[in-house]
């Protein structure tokens, strides 16, 4: 397969087929899908729709590699992503833009991406020297152990908003701790993980032990079936978030399954100008808007007119397609202007319009949209637009701006802009939501720091990556042992 490493309009890929046993494997056994260049609206490749029978080829092959896999020392095992390091560093620019092409990002995002799903790898790298287990003696002549130990076949479900970093949130840590790994990418952009598939052959994975199923609702709830996969996390809206975690759980897996968010800015008058406006505008421009993380209600206590006057200045000057990428598809145009129609309807106030954008030659287009005058009752308000949409809630004191965030049922991100040390520690001890930024509107966690959100944003114990993940994918083995018979016995030994 080629891989271009430029920015080629017209590049076209071969069919997304799935990855299993090491070898590419047909399988359109729900047909097959346009993958869709989001910037020019054309088709670049063809994916293969698989089901349940591509899934258990895929827990079988990962069964079978996983057992020698498991024999090695957890170091040679991390070898792999040292050298996956290097192959994913020397080929960033081509990969910068096979993520472009399939999701619609402009270049310098695309390349953020590949570099934060570089530094998960390089958490996988230094987990060697923390898996180390413990081990005590609890009597005369006893010791107690703990050991990590690989839970056998493990899988993943990815969204289409971060084809190549959110799946690598989960596999340096699942295949680490010895595991084998079937993932599910995105029908939308499968090809990210058919290159990360040939590089980690070339970076010594076994055969077989890593495997790709593609395809949508069928090749989910095989994996959720099937009895050979001992823990699933999955990642993307919280709709199917909570469908996946139950049926899941009924086959006895462990579950951990990220959902959608509704992500609230709390704005204070005495914030920095400057500092604030530019990191609002970034935070809800930033992927078109289509991040779990990205700025979804600014709400301003106060008088914080200076501040919305410049974050509308900035704002109008963008350029979707220089400084903002596309919508990933073209049914998601529909759903983020029903949200602007449906605000300016009830009363909000248009003070940037992005519907009707265009950029490049054809594509999907939303421009940047900021609407004033928000009350919590609108759905742009409350609901997941996911978009490149800002809606501005006015608030008199920051008990109400608590109370509206804390009105939330998702809980992912939350950050409070202000100079003052009381009001940031106060918001974010009463927040309720698991990543919180004080003038940062991104607070994403960097490795080691684990990644998760609270309430209907997270359906499971811990964080996706960091610790939490390895432990995720792990089972903790106790071992208690004697060697020698003592005369002074006690009630253990
Ligand atoms: P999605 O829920 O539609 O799809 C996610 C995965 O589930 C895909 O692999 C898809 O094929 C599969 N799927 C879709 N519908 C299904 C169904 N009915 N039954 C079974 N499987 C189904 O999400 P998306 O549109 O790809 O991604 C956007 C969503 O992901 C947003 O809600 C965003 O907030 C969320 N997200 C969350 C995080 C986080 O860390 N919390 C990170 C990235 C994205």
């Amino acid at each position: 397969m080629v891989f271009p490493a430029t920015d080629y309009a017209f590049a076209r890929y071969d069919d997304a087929k799935h990855y299993i046993g090491g070898a590419w494997v047909d399988g359109p056994a729900h047909g097959t899908l346009d993958v869709i260049n989001p910037r020019f609206g054309t088709a670049i490749a063809k994916v293969h729709m698989g089901g349940a029978e591509q899934v258990d080829a895929a827990v079988k092959s990962a069964a079978a590699a996983q057992k020698e896999w498991a024999k090695l020392p957890v170091r040679d095992r991390a070898y792999v992503f040292y050298n996956l390091r290097q192959i994913m560093h020397a080929h960033l620019e081509e990969l910068t833009w096979l993520v472009s092409h399939e999701n619609g990002k402009i270049y310098s995002e695309a390349k953020a991406e590949v570099l934060k799903a570089i530094e998960c790898v390089e958490y996988g790298c230094s987990l060697p020297n923390l898996a180390a287990g413990s081990r005590m003696e609890v009597s005369r002549g006893v010791d107690c152990e703990i050991r990590y130990e690989p839970i056998g076949v493990v899988a993943g479900i990815t969204p289409f908003n971060f084809p190549m970093m959110v799946p690598l949130w989960m596999l340096p840590q699942a295949l680490v701790a010895g595991n084998g790994f079937v993932l599910k990418p995105s029908e939308q952009v499968p090809l990210s993980m058919i290159r990360l598939a040939q590089m980690f052959e070339e970076a010594g994975l076994p055969k077989g032990l890593f495997n790709v199923v593609n395809g949508g609702k069928e090749a989910v709830e095989a994996l959720c079936d099937h009895e050979g996969i001992g823990a699933l996390g999955f990642v993307g809206s919280t709709k199917v978030a909570k469908i996946v975690y139950g049926r899941g759980a009924q086959s006895g897996k462990r579950m951990l399954c990220l959902g959608g968010a509704k992500n609230h800015l709390l704005v204070v008058p005495d914030a920095d100008l400057e500092l604030t406006a530019g990191n609002v505008v970034a935070s809800f421009t930033g992927c078109a808007g289509q991040r779990c993380m990205a700025a979804a209600v600014m709400v301003g206590v106060g008088d914080v007119q200076h501040i919305v006057d410049e974050i509308v200045t900035q704002t109008g000057k963008m350029v979707t397609g220089k400084d903002m990428g596309a919508i990933t598809n073209a049914q998601s145009i529909d759903r983020i202007t029903g949200y602007i129609d449906d605000a300016v309807a009830r009363g909000a106030k248009l003070l940037v319009d992005g519907r009707g954008a265009k950029a490049d030659d054809g594509g999907y287009w939303v421009g940047p949209t900021v609407l004033d005058n928000v009350t919590p009752d609108m759905p742009a308000a409350q609901e997941e637009i996911f978009g490149p949409v800002l809606s501005i809630v006015r608030v008199n004191t920051l008990d109400e701006a608590i109370q509206l965030e804390n009105s939330s049922p998702y809980g992912n991100a939350a950050a409070v802009y202000t100079t003052s040390g009381d009001v940031a520690r106060r918001v974010i001890g009463e927040v309720s939501a698991g990543m919180c930024g004080v003038n940062i509107g991104v607070p994403v966690p960097r490795e080691p720091f684990g990644f998760g959100g609270w309430n209907h944003s997270k359906f499971g114990q811990g964080n996706i990556t960091g610790w939490d993940g390895f432990r995720f994918f792990t089972e903790i083995r106790k071992i208690t042992s004697k060697w020698a018979l003592q005369s002074d016995q006690t009630w253990m030994s």
